[in-house]
Formats: C-alpha cells, structure tokens, sequence
C-alpha cells in the first residue's frame, strides 16, 4: 500500500475521549508511536495515520473525506451534522458503530429557585450552550421560542454569572450541576463515543483494512462485555446452576477426578456477574467460583 492510501484516522489529542480512543486502537493490534507534540502519528506495523485534532474537528474532517475514520461523540456528530445541513455543506458519513466509553447525554438544567414544570417554563428565557443546534431542534419541535447564549466553555457558570437563566449541556454524573447550584430538567440527547466512516469510495485494499480493524473493534467491545467463568458444582444442582448464568450458553460440564457427586462448569458470560448472582451460586452448592476477563473474542 502506497503513502498515499495509508487509512488515517482521527482522534480527539487531549480530553475525554483521548485515552479511550488511543487504546481502543492499540487493543486491535495498531502500534503507534506518539510523539505529544505532533498533529500526526504513524503506526509501525499497520498502513494507517492517526490525526490527533480537537474533538470538534472530527466529524468535519470524516464528512469532508479529509480523513477514513473518526472517532468521536455522537452529540458532537449530530451538532455538526445539523449545522452543516443548515449550511447545505457535505454532512454524510457512516456510523460504523456505537463504542462502549464516552457516555452522557445533553439536558436543560435550571438554577435551584427556578421553578421548572415543563419545557415551556423556559420561553423567551435565554439558555447557555455549546450545542446550540441540537437545542434549537429540541426547542422548535416543542414550539418553544428562547434566546442563544452561546458560549464554547464553562456554560456551567452562565446563570449564576447572570449571562442566562439556564443552560443546556453535556452532564454525565450530574456533580457538576450540582456544584453550579442548578439541576437537570430534561434530556434532551443522549450520547455515546461512536467510529465513523467517510463516505468516500474506498480502494479495495483499504477497504479491507477499514473491515478488518471494525471487525477487530467488535472483538474487543465484545470481550469486554463477557468474562469466562469457572465453578465446580454438586451435580444434584447443576440445572439450576447453569440457569443462573447471565447470557451463558451450552457451558462445558467436565467430570472432576474422584469425585461423582461433582462436575466442572466452564462458560463464557455475556454479561457482568454480579454479587447476588455469586451468593445464589454458593448457596446452591457451587465452589471455587471464577469469573475472569476476556481479552479478545471472535466467531
Ligand atoms: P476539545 O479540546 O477536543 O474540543 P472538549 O473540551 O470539547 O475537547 P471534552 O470535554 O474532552 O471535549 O469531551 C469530549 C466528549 O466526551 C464530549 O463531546 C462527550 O461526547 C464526551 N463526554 C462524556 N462525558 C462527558 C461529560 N461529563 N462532560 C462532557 N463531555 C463528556
Ligand atoms: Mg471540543
């Protein structure tokens, strides 16, 4: 593959999104050698370019077929994809997929005395945002006029520095509401990282590239997901063992040595296994209980 076709991709360089992204990169098996002051990094054993940007640059750099892939909040996406439909710029790219890190969603919050019944409290007030085309949907599908107080940080502050009555922002925790002295009124999108694709014709090699680290990716997410687990079970129980299981299927029950009474189970669980689900297990006779990641996953 020649310089020119090497696959690039862009990454947020330095906020909530960066570590995330960085490893979920490397766990599919890209090696890179990031040097912090550099825009691009190459990788060493694969043909692709990581572009380190500001998160807000992404979806423009994908829609524009600047660069393959993105990865990128999908609140930041749907901004710019509004905004550019307003524009009638170029706003189509594929999602590939929906990523398990960078969750929070967009809500309307209000200072404490405010007395909040329903959207509607908030007309002709003026609101605080940095995503102020995703608010003008919400607000105009709901009827409702309101002024801009547009501002690309600290919109937290906006109230109680007398700028707006209330702001519309990322929450995640809500700690930082509550800080500021206001409170969430309404979601208003809810958002997760995601990867996305130009939508570029691609050179049949690249493609297969582009493929290959997707399908790497959804080893990875599943993985992650999963967690083998082991126990030894009385074999009276066994059943009822095996139903406890969260999203195990067919697990493998292997004879113990000089032990009848007794059976090994080993399964694979596509969910977390809880606390209560480890003492159900104990209680119905199961002992040395395992439950271990799961690095990689595929077919
Ligand atoms: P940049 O300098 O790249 O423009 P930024 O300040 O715009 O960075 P960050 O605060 O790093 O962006 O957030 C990046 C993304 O992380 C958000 O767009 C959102 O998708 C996600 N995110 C997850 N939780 C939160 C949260 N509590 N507050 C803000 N963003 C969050
Ligand atoms: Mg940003």
């Amino acid at each position: 593959m020649s310089e020119s076709t090497r696959l690039r991709i862009a990454i947020q360089k330095s906020g909530r999104l960066s570590k995330e992204s960085l490893k979920l990169l490397k766990s599919c098996g890209v090696k890179f050698n990031i040097n912090e002051q550099r825009l691009i990094a190459h990788a060493d054993n694969m043909p692709i370019d990581l572009l380190r940007v500001r998160d807000d640059d992404i979806p423009g750099l994908v829609m524009d077929g600047v660069v393959d892939l993105g990865i990128i909040g999908e609140n930041v996406l749907e901004e710019e994809q509004i905004e550019r439909q307003t524009l009638g710029t170029p706003a189509e790219c594929i999602k590939l997929r929906e990523l398990d890190f960078g969750a929070c969603r967009l809500s309307l919050a209000v200072p404490n005395e405010f007395s909040y019944q329903d959207a509607r409290s908030l007309e002709g007030l003026r609101i605080a945002t940095s995503y102020p085309n995703i608010l003008r949907r919400y607000m105009q599908s709901k009827g409702i006029t309101y002024n801009d107080c547009m501002l690309k940080g600290s919109v937290e502050v906006a109230p109680r520095a007398g700028l707006a009555d209330g702001i519309c922002d990322l929450v995640s925790t809500g700690a930082t509401l509550e800080a500021n002295g206001l409170y969430e009124t309404e979601v208003i999108y809810e958002s997760m990282a995601c990867i996305i694709q130009s939508t570029n014709t691609q050179p049949d090699d690249k493609q297969a590239l582009i493929n290959k680290i997707l399908s790497r990716i959804n080893a990875v997410v599943r993985a992650k997901e999963s967690k083998y687990i082991l126990l030894h079970a009385p074999t009276e129980t066994l059943e009822q063992i095996v139903a406890l299981l969260p999203g195990a299927e067919n697990p493998t029950v292997l004879p113990l040595n000089d032990d009848s009474n007794r059976v090994a189970i080993h399964a694979v669980s596509t969910e977390d296994l809880f606390w209560d689900t480890m003492e159900e297990l104990t209680q119905l006779g199961a002992t040395s209980i395992l439950v271990m990641p799961i690095e990689k996953m595929m077919g």
